[in-house]
């Protein structure tokens, strides 16, 4: 299978569709972004990264954070982790308040607004919020082979001044004493790691150990445990795109994860990581296009995590 061909093909066939769905303006640096870019990088698990568009052009991940959050929280944590936040979808949209009160400040999962805010928080851990955002930056260069991932302070301050909602979220979760750090504290590593700057290359490269059981099978670098690995795969497909989770799976079938830069991560476990942007969004938050890429990608690679056949090695 050529599967740089395919990645061009992709990108060639839906090229003129750059621009559709709208940007994430309730974010007033993200309205700035051009709406036309597009990129793909797909990495498989020897080393190769096939890439077209604007694959090295850095772009903010947003939710897509999430992902790499989780998996860290639950090496801190373990499975405690599990008592403060849940596994099951939302079907809510992202940044959703209502399912909070009736269930005690324990969000539905690790991947909505609120449940990556309690991630966040047991992330931090007891060390405070400078360590644990210097931590994720470090993981995420060794990650990428790339000391250029940064983050784009400009983003951040952007999402803190417009963000009444998170804090609401964040408060209203810490009404039910389920916070270990104070809410700004909290609020303020959240917002840094929303605001990753990272290309499509270096996307697909850090989260190659999702498609290798927790392991980066170029750098041998441990991400997390084996099972955790296949449960975040588990959790990405049930709860990755909120109330477009069910769509996602149908139209794709891969785990995946959405973020408002219009950044959609997917892995394909023993096959391949992609990365995907087109800052263009659905009501739901997923990158327009980029679910579009992956679909086609899913069609003529015949990969699915619901087909036996395509995951036999
Ligand atoms: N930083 C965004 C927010 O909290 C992330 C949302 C997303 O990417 N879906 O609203």
């Amino acid at each position: 299978m050529n599967l740089q061909q395919i990645v061009d093909d992709t990108w060639n066939t839906l090229a003129d569709q750059r621009g559709c769905g709208t940007l994430a303006t309730y974010i007033p640096a993200l309205a700035e972004v051009d709406p036309n870019k597009f990129a793909i990088a797909l990495a498989t698990p020897d080393g190769a990264v096939h890439c077209a568009g604007d694959a090295d052009e850095p772009f903010s991940i947003q939710s897509i954070s999430k992902v790499f959050v989780l998996a860290q929280a639950l090496e801190r944590q373990g499975p405690a982790l599990w008592d403060a936040v849940g596994r099951e979808p939302s079907g809510d949209p992202f940044n959703s308040i209502v399912q909070l009160e009736r269930e005690k400040g324990i969000p539905r999962n690790p991947f909505i607004n609120s449940g990556a805010i309690v991630t966040t928080d047991r992330f931090i851990d007891d060390r405070g919020p400078e360590d644990a955002v210097t931590d994720l930056l470090q993981r995420l260069r060794r990650m990428a082979r790339d000391d250029a991932v940064t983050i784009d302070e400009r983003v951040a301050r952007s999402e803190s001044d417009a963000g009444a909602r998170n804090r609401s979220l964040a408060f209203f979760i810490a009404d039910f004493g389920r916070l270990l750090n104070p809410v700004e504290e909290v609020l303020s590593v959240y917002f840094r790691q929303c605001a990753f700057a990272m290309s499509c290359r270096q996307l697909a490269e850090t989260s190659l150990f999702l498609a290798s059981d927790g392991t980066d099978p170029v750098s041998g670098q441990v991400m997390c445990d084996p099972i955790r690995a296949r449960r975040i795969n588990a959790l990405m497909l049930l709860c990755g795109h909120y109330d477009n989770s069910g769509q996602f799976a149908f139209e794709v079938g891969f785990p995946g994860k959405s973020g408002v830069g219009g950044g959609i991560l997917a892995s394909i476990p023993g096959k391949a990581a992609i990365a995907v942007w087109s800052p263009g969004l659905n009501r739901s938050g997923t990158s327009m296009l980029g679910a579009m890429a992956l679909g086609r990608i899913a069609r003529q690679t015949g990969w699915s995590v619901f087909s036996g056949e395509s995951m036999r090695h």
